[in-house]
């Protein structure tokens, strides 16, 4: 952020302008200097945070919280994120904004229909294995063009041109089980997304001595909810 940008806020701040948390948490010095709150420690911890930002989201009631100054500097030194979400690629879909999270809060992995391979796979244990995550979210979404596209080419017998054939390839699996439904294929392939994450040699042990719980959801485009599928 440039001096200047900072400037314009420090005035704003001063002017009560910014709305937020900021003046109403005591002033721009106390909050700026504000402590984070305690960073959810188990598995259900974390998902109750998770789902407390996602209602605030659905109901158009987002705080955009660890967006400010103070936790930049804060998360600058060390980072505690309480949970990965593996999404789609989808514009419509970003996790922080559905979660109503901010700075350091979540680690984000995307894939185009959260798909996973030995690198992605190796993206979403870092979290767990190196900062102690406690929650890995793979969230599937409601419309999902990538599902959409390899349900059609699977139908039609089409081959799609560079890369895209692989996503295609992995998603075969849902699409058989769902049996061409594009919605049904997006449910399932996220939970078989969970169990592929959950039988991975790093994650399983975490996952066995409760450290870690891996969890699949579903977002609508139209309201905003995650449900979780497991
Ligand atoms: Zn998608």
């Amino acid at each position: 952020m440039s001096e200047k940008i900072v400037d314009r806020r420090a005035v704003l701040l001063a002017a009560g302008l910014v709305a937020g948390g900021v003046l109403l948490d005591g002033g721009p010095a106390r909050g700026l200097a504000r402590p984070s709150a305690r960073r959810p420690a188990t598995p259900d911890e974390a998902w109750a945070k998770l789902r407390e930002g996602n209602r605030r989201w659905a109901a158009d009631a987002s705080t955009h919280p660890h967006q400010d100054l103070g936790r930049r500097a804060e998360a600058a030194r060390k980072q505690e994120p309480y949970a990965v979400v593996v999404s789609c690629i989808d514009s419509r879909v970003p996790p922080e904004i559905v979660f109503d999270v901010g700075i350091g809060d979540i680690l984000t992995v995307r894939s185009a229909a959260q798909t996973i391979d030995p690198l992605v796979a190796g993206a979403v244990e870092y979290g767990p294995a190196e900062l102690d995550t406690p929650l890995i979210m793979v969230l599937g979404h409601q419309r999902c063009g990538a599902v959409t596209a390899a349900a059609h080419a699977l139908k039609k017998g089409a081959k799609l041109p560079g890369h895209l054939q692989r996503i295609v390839d992995d998603l075969r699996p849902a699409y058989e089980r769902a049996r061409g439904d594009v919605d049904r294929m997006i449910r399932i392939n996220t939970t078989m997304v969970v169990a592929d994450l959950k039988a991975g040699e790093l994650l399983a042990p975490r996952v066995a001595r409760r450290k870690l719980k891996i969890v699949g959801g579903y977002y609508s485009l139209d309201t905003g909810k995650v449900t979780r599928l497991v």
